[in-house]
């Protein structure tokens, strides 16, 4: 049996929840999440959301800092577009009972951070993601037309194959629920709000979820995808075999934290950067990942213990606290720390409504490539895109529901086949890790030929094994994280191959320099 809503949205991260209170009342939404209803990248978002606030503040020059930080590879009418609607947006969230910092005078805080010209950051505290979350979610409680569907995982969407490859229209998707059964959801439009990607690297500072679902799903079902190559790594997160993705604020190192080699203690930083532990944020990965490359060691060490425990532990109370409950006391020991995969530039290509290249399936928030973030993201405008382009894709599709016609063509029901429930669940577990550590050692922040080649040959075995398991084992969580694992993997190797320069987070040794003869445009995956 197959149930049918308007509107299938795959996501409940600051995207996703956007979309759904901005859709018409009217349209019956079903709102997947594969874990909790709040688990998700937005869950655990620090800084804040940037937008033009102050008085001394201009579009212009928020326009120009995110077309800076993206090397010139930005879609300018998406920046115009994020960035003029940027106050609108948290003045939305406000009106939703978002409990943003305000100064003693009542007006926001707004807080500097790397890349901005201008004090234009608005936050909760340092859990600004959680407020929002929260917020979001209860203004989708009060909308009787939106149905959350949690522990629901999207496995691939559902085409009209009368249509040819790269032309035919999504029909919504194959979900599988927390007991093991697989239902077919079908909708008149299919949105994906997915989020990220983070765990196809060995180190990240994302949840669990983020591996790359959507994404996945559009290239399989031959939607365009581009930049793909553009993944922007956080210089610090902790270094503990029990910490799997706990952020370490560039802050620590703003107070003077001190970055030191394992082995001799050394402070490297001055050797790569005249501003030392404060050079911008991937010249810091970059000296980091070096100098591990060439010691071999896991990680380098964050310093903080000349500024006292007294000062660290009023100023950081929630880093300082995690750290302890790994057994670091902050104030007398280095944090180990690890540059860590972070926020995907590239995804899904959009329209400046979040149409994708496939009719009916749209994509907004980080899974999408609306060309706002360009070659490396702004600090701080992830959250607003997905606020953004929630609200746009909402109108667009409130169209789109008007011109439907009420029934749509009838897809075939999920075929189990030949599947039986595996007994090689090591398969799984090997291939998890070794595509997350290949990924580490040759797709990370420093590239060159030789090592995407590499990288190639193995993800080809390492697909193809997958494929083969995939199709003849039940399809469990984990399989479909791990087959889009790898295909996510695939589409970042392919892309960091064909692009034949440095530029923004693409940093390849063989081609060092910025090429704007030849380069100064997307890398674009068709179908096919
Ligand atoms: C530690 C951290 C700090 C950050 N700090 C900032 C910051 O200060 N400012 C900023 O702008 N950005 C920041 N970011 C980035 C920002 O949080 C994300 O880019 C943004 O929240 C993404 O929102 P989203 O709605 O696109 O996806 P997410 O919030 O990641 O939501 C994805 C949703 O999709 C669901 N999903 C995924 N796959 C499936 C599937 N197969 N089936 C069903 N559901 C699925 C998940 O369950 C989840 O609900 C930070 C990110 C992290 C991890």
């Amino acid at each position: 049996m197959a149930r049918s809503f308007d509107v299938l949205v795959l996501g409940g991260g600051v995207a996703g929840l956007s979309f759904a209170l901005e859709a018409p009342r009217s349209a019956q939404v079903a709102l997947l999440t594969k874990r909790g209803r709040a688990e998700s990248n937005t869950l655990y978002f620090q800084g804040g959301i940037a937008a033009v606030l102050s008085p001394d503040d201009s579009f212009e020059a928020h326009v120009r800092d995110t077309i800076t930080a993206g090397a010139g590879l930005n879609r300018r009418e998406a920046v115009e577009q994020v960035v003029r609607e940027a106050p609108a947006a948290i003045k939305g969230l406000i009106a939703l009972g978002t409990d943003f910092t305000r100064k003693s005078n009542g007006e926001l805080d707004l807080t500097l951070e790397g890349g901005h010209s201008k004090r234009r950051v608005v936050h909760a505290g340092d859990i600004s993601g959680r407020e929002v979350e929260r917020a979001l979610l209860a203004a989708c409680d009060d909308r009787p037309n939106i149905t959350f569907l949690p522990e629901t995982t999207a496995i691939d969407l559902i085409l009209d194959r009368s249509q040819p490859r790269g032309k035919a229209r999504a029909l919504g998707c194959y979900v599988l629920h927390q007991d093991g059964t697989i239902e077919t959801l079908l909708a008149k439009v299919t949105v994906l709000a997915t989020g990220g990607a983070g765990k196809v690297y060995l180190y990240t500072t994302n949840p669990d979820v983020a591996t790359g679902d959507g994404v996945a799903m559009a290239y399989r079902a031959g939607a365009t995808i581009a930049n793909m190559e553009f993944y922007q790594f956080h210089p610090t997160c902790l270094f503990h075999p029990d910490a799997k993705s706990f952020l370490i604020s560039e802050a620590l190192r703003g107070e003077g934290g001190r970055l030191r080699l394992k082995g001799t203690g050394e402070r490297f930083m001055l050797r790569y950067h005249p501003a030392g532990e404060l050079a911008p944020r991937d010249v810091v990965a970059r000296a980091m990942d070096a100098e591990m490359k060439r010691t071999g060691d896991e990680h380098v060490y964050l310093d903080m213990t000349h500024l006292g425990r007294a000062f660290l532990y009023e100023r950081f109370p929630n880093i300082s606290a995690a750290c302890k409950q790994f057994g670091i006391d902050m104030a007398v020991a280095p944090i180990p720390v690890v540059p860590a995969a972070h926020f995907m530039c590239g995804g899904v290509v959009t329209d400046l409504e979040g149409r994708s290249s496939l009719p009916g399936l749209y994509a907004i928030g980080e899974v999408a490539c609306t060309g706002l973030h360009g070659a490396n993201r702004l600090a701080s405008n992830s959250v607003l895109e997905g606020l953004v382009f929630g609200k746009h894709a909402a109108r667009a599709v409130e169209e789109d529901l008007k011109r439907a016609p009420p029934t749509g063509p009838t897809p075939a029901e999920w075929d189990p086949g030949a599947a039986v429930p595996s007994d090689e669940a090591v398969v799984v577990t090997h291939n998890w890790e070794e595509i997350r550590r290949l990924m580490w050692n040759y797709v990370g922040i420093v590239r060159t030929g030789k090592r995407l080649a590499r990288a190639r040959r193995r993800l080809d075995i390492l697909r193809e094994e997958i494929r083969e398991y995939y199709w003849s084992s039940k399809v469990t969580r984990d399989v479909i994280e791990l087959r889009n694992i790898a295909d996510v993997a695939h589409l970042i190797v392919e892309c960091a191959t064909r692009r034949k320069e440095s530029r923004g987070l693409n940093y390849n040794l063989d081609y060092p320099k910025a090429d704007d003869h030849n380069w100064l445009h997307d890398t674009i995956i068709e179908p096919g």
